[in-house]
């Protein structure tokens, strides 16, 4: 059966609705479920922070300087003792949860590159509050609500965006408000931590060695500012010798759906460095990448010699581990810094995402995040798009001209950090760097 749009291989459904349609439905439903939890961990964060300041939690407030820069980034009222603030700024943190079409959002306004935030707006993506966004998302997947793939795409963007700046930035900023900025350490990793006296609880299995490495984990945006000496410039400045070439975001689960257990992960994560390009990580995935031994010093002489040099100088590992999938926002916090600092959209960023193993809605979501945000977004595996043929060109070919990101498929490691290498001197030349 050959449908309108030249399709072969799904024709219409009973209501009329075309292949690419179907599939972007299913695909905006699963990032809803992936926006919805972190939402859910919104919620708990911020009605965590009021029940701590009304006594009822056995937290406290540990970052006094976070309290007062966020609150004041956000607009909150900071002439007030910290208790006062707090409260405030939960209830502004919820306000943003919810917050309805006819106002933009403060937080978007703040953490957002300008540029980005009229890109949205042209193409109608600048989103609401995260709940009204889901609503709006779920409510368009039921049958024939709404039949337009590219509507349907509009929506998952602006869902991708209200995650980051109405979810995840106050998620990251309430935990470290309450529990503390996180800061470079080193821990121990692999199944040799066990300790054959007590019960030992595993949150989640990875590749089964007895024996123990030594990671250096908890990056954010402020522990690299701290690294590099207070400011981003030792940074843009490897940036432009070519000493790094580019950045990647690796945010990753570790699905077995491509191959074994981290194995596109940490082939790719070598790959990488080896081509002087330096990875910030995050998700369940990045586990395998401290166990495999990328995250510590070590590591460095597996890095290419440029990459090898700045890591040596600033004593910090070619793979810089940020902790969970939830620290997407920091990650974007970092990168809107460093396009900042190097007076480029983020687009123009010579930098990437991957999630070479990605099995959970959450990191589709950021996914979309990405894309929205400019950036070259690989996946794998590929999602189940693949019967819309006009959707998939839309997202691996045209969105490049409308937002300046793409995704990029497939499972091959080598294949895919030629991809990114190829991006990323692209970008590079684009801003004038060789
Ligand atoms: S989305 Fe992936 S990285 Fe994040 S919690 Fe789920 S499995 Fe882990």
């Amino acid at each position: 059966m050959t449908n309108k749009t030249g399709n072969t291989e799904a024709g219409f459904g009973v209501c009329g609705i075309t292949p690419d349609a179907m599939a972007m439905r299913d695909m905006l439903l699963r990032n809803a479920m992936g926006a919805s939890i972190y939402a859910q961990h919104a919620y708990e964060a911020f009605r965590t922070l009021k029940a701590t300041i009304e006594g009822k939690t056995p937290f406290r407030i540990t970052d006094l300087d976070k309290l007062y820069w966020f609150a004041g980034q956000c607009g909150v009222n900071t002439k007030a003792t910290p208790d006062q603030v707090a409260l405030w700024l939960s209830d502004f943190l919820m306000y943003e949860l919810h917050r309805g079409y006819e106002e933009p959002s403060r937080i978007i306004e703040v953490f957002a590159p300008s540029v980005r935030q009229k890109v949205w707006r042209d193409l109608a993506i600048y989103p609401a509050g995260t709940l009204h966004e889901i609503k709006d998302a779920v409510a368009s997947c039921l049958i024939n609500v709404n039949g337009d793939f590219i509507s349907l795409v509009r929506k998952c963007l602006r869902l991708g965006i209200t995650t980051i700046y109405g979810a995840q930035i106050g998620i990251d900023m309430v935990q470290d408000i309450l529990f503390g900025t996180p800061m470079p350490h080193e821990v121990e990793v692999d199944l040799g931590i066990l300790d054959p006296d007590y019960v030992n609880i595993v949150f989640n299995g990875h590749e089964p060695w007895e024996q123990v490495t030594k990671a250096i984990s908890g990056f954010s945006t402020e522990a690299v500012f701290k690294v590099l000496g207070g400011t981003l410039e030792p940074l843009a400045s490897a940036i432009k010798a070519a000493k790094i070439k580019g950045i990647v975001a690796l945010v990753n689960c570790a699905t077995l759906a491509t191959g074994s257990h981290d194995y596109v992960t940490v082939s790719l994560a070598k790959e990488l460095i080896k081509r002087d390009i330096l990875i910030v990580s995050g998700g369940c995935g990045n586990n395998g990448l401290e166990v495999a031994g990328l995250c510590n010093l070590d590591a460095i002489q597996v890095a290419g010699p440029g990459l090898k040099e700045i890591c040596g100088t600033f004593k910090i590992p070619p793979v810089l581990s940020f902790g969970t999938c939830t620290y997407t926002a920091r990650i974007s916090m970092l990168t809107t810094a460093l396009a900042n600092h190097l007076g480029v959209d983020s687009a123009d960023l010579p930098a990437a995402v991957t999630a070479p193993q990605y099995l959970e809605q959450k990191a589709t979501i950021d996914g979309m995040f990405a894309l929205a945000y400019g950036l070259y977004t690989h996946l794998s595996p590929t999602p189940p798009v693949a019967g819309g043929r006009e959707l998939v060109k839309l997202l691996t070919e045209d969105m490049e001209g409308l937002t300046g990101g793409k995704i990029a498929l497939g499972d091959d490691p080598l294949e895919i950090a030629i991809g990114i290498e190829e991006h990323i001197k692209k970008k590079r030349a684009k801003i004038g760097l060789n």
